[in-house]
């Protein structure tokens, strides 16, 4: 919700400030902003009350982690009156905190369920206080539940929540679940919706890549980088003749092909925003039963992008021995990941011989020679 919040007025040009009472909180936050960071950088600030004492925002959001489903906490329980532990009276100093950093608008996200229940038991408390505010002007209530696509719950929710769940729409992560029937319709349409950059782990190339190349290739012509790594030729399922003509197709079409040993991942990544993973293979699956579960967000595809070491791993060298750019990617022992020719013509004799180079991992990705 607070990232809606900041999105939302971001667009209109004005900075957000998060406050929120708890050091976690502002963490998870912090962490769900990497979707929408600009520039490198976080798009609002996010603390606890106690760092931003002093500080102002036109924007406040007071995330008081509030929720129907838990028990009272800080918040809630915030209080002066005379049996109130200390606790209970710091709670009032940091709603006060909270509170008093705003210029023009503040939010307040918070259970209606408990502020109903502090009206009643605790009129004077912080939440009884908010309470009391409910209808007069410039205060207004609308429902979490009122903003989610579809709406849970159907009551009006004017201009402004009209917007606010219309961006909301666009920074939840929709998780869309795959199975073998469905999948390849999802694989289609996030192909093609593809504009900068395709990566695809698919360790085996069998003639389910039929289906799929003339997408590819499409992709390609509009200028998408396409990435494949796949298993290397000494696969018993990956060397039969057949497969091997097909991954000659392949390479045909796409920018790069990387084999790379005994290797399983089965994952899709579309321009550094969508990812798909699971266990299907993309681009072999035949009768198998699967599952692949599609998540959206720049942050976590960039996560996985380099938990993969895709960049580095995109530019194999050509063996120096032969000349030829038959090059996998294998693992070795002490977790090292090193390039081997396996070239069958290479003057080295392959096999133990082979020429090997180990992987810098810390080369910045472009700086590589091809
Ligand atoms: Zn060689």
């Amino acid at each position: 919700m607070s990232r809606a919040l900041i999105d939302l007025h971001g667009g209109d040009g004005e900075t957000t400030g998060v406050v929120t009472p708890y050091g976690d909180q502002a963490e998870a936050t912090l962490e769900a902003l990497r979707d929408i960071e600009r520039d490198g950088g976080p798009s609002a600030e996010v603390g606890t009350a106690h760092r931003f004492q002093g500080r102002e925002f036109p924007i406040v959001v007071f995330d008081t982690v509030e929720g129907e489903h838990s028990r009272p906490l800080w918040m809630a329980k915030a209080s002066r009156a005379p049996e109130a532990s200390d606790w209970m009276r710091s709670g009032i100093r940091l709603f006060n905190v909270a509170m008093t950093r705003v210029q023009t608008r503040v939010y307040v996200i918070a259970s209606g369920t408990r502020i109903q229940e502090a009206a009643r038991k605790a009129p004077n408390s912080p939440f009884g206080h908010l309470h009391a505010l409910i209808g007069s002007s410039g205060v207004r209530v609308l429902p979490a539940k009122s903003l989610i696509t579809p709406p849970e719950l159907n009551v009006p929710r004017g201009e402004f929540g009209d917007r606010l769940a219309e961006v909301l729409s666009r920074h939840v992560e929709v998780s869309d679940v795959d199975d073998e029937t469905t999948f390849y319709a999802s694989f289609v349409a996030a192909i093609r919706s593809a504009r900068t950059s395709l990566w695809l782990w698919t360790p085996w190339v069998a003639r389910r890549v039929r289906m799929i190349l003339p997408e590819l290739r499409a992709a390609v012509d509009r200028g998408v980088r396409v990435t494949v790594f796949v298993r290397d030729p000494s696969d018993q399922l990956q060397k039969k003749p057949a497969n091997l003509s097909l991954v000659e197709d392949l390479r045909a079409v796409v920018h790069t092909v990387v084999p790379m040993h005994v290797m399983h991942q089965k994952i899709v990544v579309v321009d550094e925003k969508t990812v798909m993973l699971g266990s299907l293979n993309a681009l072999s699956q035949s009768w198998t039963r699967e599952v692949m579960v599609t998540m959206r967000g720049a942050y976590f595809a960039r996560k996985i992008l380099t938990h993969e070491h895709a960049e580095v791993f995109a530019r194999p060298p050509k063996c120096p021995r032969c000349g030829q750019d038959d090059i996998e990617i294998r693992r070795g022992a002490k977790e090292n990941w090193y390039w081997r020719c396996y070239n069958s013509q290479c003057p080295t004799g392959g096999g133990n011989k082979a020429w090997k180079k180990d992987i810098d991992l810390w080369r910045r990705p472009g700086s590589a020679k091809r």
